[in-house]
């Protein structure tokens, strides 16, 4: 546990493509996710590459904290659901907690903060509609990594990916996309090291359905 939640230079923000969380062998989905990316989380980072985790600060169950707004709450639920299946009720706020617990400790802030510039900041950015208005779409198919690169070039994001069983091999698919956000919350800026790729492979990569 880290002890000084300052002790970090930005954040990701981490936009997850849901069918290719749900497609993974073991994945326990609900039968129906979004086809738009949602936001996994908001995880603040070094700049040497490291990211302080599970600072003071947890609780217990962030819907019912009463620590973050009805109108920021109802945002969240647009935009940053769980994807897994649950017992009971959405489980929204199971993942919400799992992420506060981790990372939004680290940042300093109150939940209300924390919450609240996260989904500011997420709902600034249509990712598939920039991946479509360059002739990206999830269907399936192979694409050029720099593909990718090229339609997210404005951000330096990371570009992050997992396996999936295509045609009896194993090829890449478009995971997550991590954007980097000011340490103040107020604004998503291209990442300091370039576009960078993690996972990916040298090939092309599936944007799947
Ligand atoms: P994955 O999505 O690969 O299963 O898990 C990535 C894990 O690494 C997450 O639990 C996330 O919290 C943690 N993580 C946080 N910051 C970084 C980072 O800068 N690089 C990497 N590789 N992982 C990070
Ligand atoms: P990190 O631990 O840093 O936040 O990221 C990785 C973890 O998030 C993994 O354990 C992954 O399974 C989990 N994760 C990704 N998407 C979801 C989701 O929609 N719901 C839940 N409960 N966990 C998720």
């Amino acid at each position: 546990p880290t002890s000084n939640a300052q002790n970090f230079d930005f954040f990701y923000l981490v936009m997850q493509w849901p069918p290719a969380f749900c497609n993974q062998p073991g994945a326990r989905c609900k039968p129906r996710i979004p086809r738009t990316f949602t936001i996994h989380g908001m995880w603040p980072q070094t700049n040497s590459g490291g990211s302080p985790q599970d600072c003071p600060g947890a609780v217990p169950d962030v819907r019912r904290s009463g620590q973050v707004d009805e109108a920021t709450l109802g945002l969240m639920d647009r935009q940053w659901p769980n994807l897994k299946r649950v017992r009971r009720g959405n489980g929204n706020s199971q993942f919400w907690t799992y992420e506060w617990n981790k990372h939004g400790t680290c940042s300093g802030w109150s939940l209300q903060r924390y919450f609240r510039a996260t989904v500011d900041r997420a709902s600034g950015v249509d990712l598939l509609r920039e991946l479509r208005s360059n002739g990206i779409q999830p269907d399936n198919q192979l694409y050029a990594r720099n593909r990718f690169g090229n339609a997210l070039g404005r951000y330096s994001a990371v570009i992050s990916c997992n396996n999936v069983r295509r045609r009896r091999t194993i090829s890449k698919q478009i995971h997550e996309i991590w954007l980097c956000v000011h340490k103040d919350g107020s604004r998503i800026f291209p990442c300091a090291r370039g576009t960078r790729f993690r996972n990916c492979g040298g090939g092309a990569i599936v944007f799947s359905s």
